[in-house]
């Protein structure tokens, strides 16, 4: 820390994101990134417009938000396209939290949430998740915080029915209620059609998942007219021009080429039941998952040993050290052929493993 460091920064502890290796020798399944390509049409996008990035791009992302109000039922002012969905996390804490108004969310979640809060000065309580590491929807029923819940919840992949959601809604009419489905798209069912009956709720989506475009950075907020507005106040007071223009372009041909990206899904939930049965097989507790990884403990390996002897062998995964999910591990669903890799090489480590006792 320098000298000049703000005093109000003195004690943030920062959000550690996945680790990124620039060099190829890595199977990656550390950081939730579609192991497919974007589609075709979204590479020659954002090649045809990067021939135009001397001009700002759209403010107001108009083509892109009516794409995407398209895409997702809605209408064009119900929707804000963000610079992933991480920027609309941090707008949402500036815009709705405060002294007066915390946020509760799961103890076991999204780990940014909690730096966030701590950023924006806005006191959180932190709700445990039940002993099978899911939430209980009735610990949410009418709370005096403000409501932020994953669901699919990370990094546990578990994920509440549409029904329980509405509940939670419905319970806190006068509390803004934040869904964030960053993972919807691989089995659970999306709540945006709620927007249209609760002015309380925000949904949050992303396309770094299940549409390839994580290294694009797109995201967006949809609800009720107020809300955007609202979230549409703190974006104009920090970064109007916050999509950039080959994201922009980018997102559309994404929407565009929805059914490629709808294969791509149904590819990565086949090949995650797959390796859940391999897994299971190998002695691991796996929870059921309804996301682009599986969270998963070897009744042999702690997950930091798990983690360690895959890094070693070449397979990246993430593992958290918090003390209660210390002895799992995160293992993003790659392409079949990279989950085959995984399995191999856990036998390999079992047995050695096994060898030396
Ligand atoms: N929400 C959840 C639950 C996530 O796991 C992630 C990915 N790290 C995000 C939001 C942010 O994703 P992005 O900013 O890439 O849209």
């Amino acid at each position: 820390m320098s000298r000049f460091l703000s005093e109000k920064y003195a004690s943030l502890v920062p959000y550690t994101p996945g680790e990124q290796p620039r060099d190829a020798q890595y199977i990656k399944l550390n950081t939730n990134e579609s192991p497919f390509p974007p589609s075709p049409g979204v590479v020659a996008a954002a090649e045809r417009e990067a021939r135009r990035v001397n001009l700002y791009s759209d403010p107001e992302c108009k083509l892109l938000k009516d794409a995407a109000a398209k895409l997702y039922g809605v209408e064009p002012q119900n929707v804000l396209p963000v610079n992933g969905s991480d920027e609309i996390l941090y707008f949402a804490f500036l815009a709705f939290g405060d002294e007066q108004n915390p946020f509760a969310f799961a103890d076991i979640s999204y780990g940014f949430y909690p730096v966030y809060a701590q950023f924006c000065k806005v006191p959180n309580r932190e709700i445990p998740l039940t002993s099978d590491f899911s939430i209980d929807y009735r610990d949410y029923l009418g709370l005096s915080e403000q409501i932020l819940i994953a669901n699919p919840n990370a990094p546990t992949g578990t994920c509440l029915p549409l029904w329980q959601i509405e509940e939670i809604v419905r319970a806190n009419p006068d509390r803004v209620v934040i869904i964030d489905e960053a993972y919807i798209d691989f089995g659970g069912e999306s709540c945006v059609p709620l927007t249209k009956r609760y002015d309380n709720l925000l949904v949050i989506q992303t396309f770094s998942k299940s549409r390839s475009l994580a290294g694009a950075r797109l995201g967006f907020g949809i609800g009720c007219e107020a809300l955007i507005r609202d979230l549409n106040t703190v974006k104009y007071s920090i970064n109007p021009y916050n999509v950039n223009r080959m994201t922009q372009a980018a997102g559309v041909a994404a929407i565009e080429d929805d059914a490629y990206y709808r294969e791509k899904a149904q590819t990565i939930m086949r090949v995650r039941e797959e390796t859940t049965e391999q897994l299971c097989a190998l002695g691991f507790t796996v929870l059921p998952s309804t996301a682009n990884f599986v969270f998963a403990k070897s009744d042999r390996l702690s997950g930091e040993e798990l983690y360690q002897s895959l890094k070693s062998r070449g397979v990246l995964v993430r593992h958290f050290t918090k003390e209660r999910i210390k002895d799992f591990c995160r293992i993003t669903i790659g392409t079949r052929e990279q989950m085959q890799t995984l399995i191999t090489t856990i036998q390999a480590i079992l047995a050695e493993k096994g060898s030396s006792r």
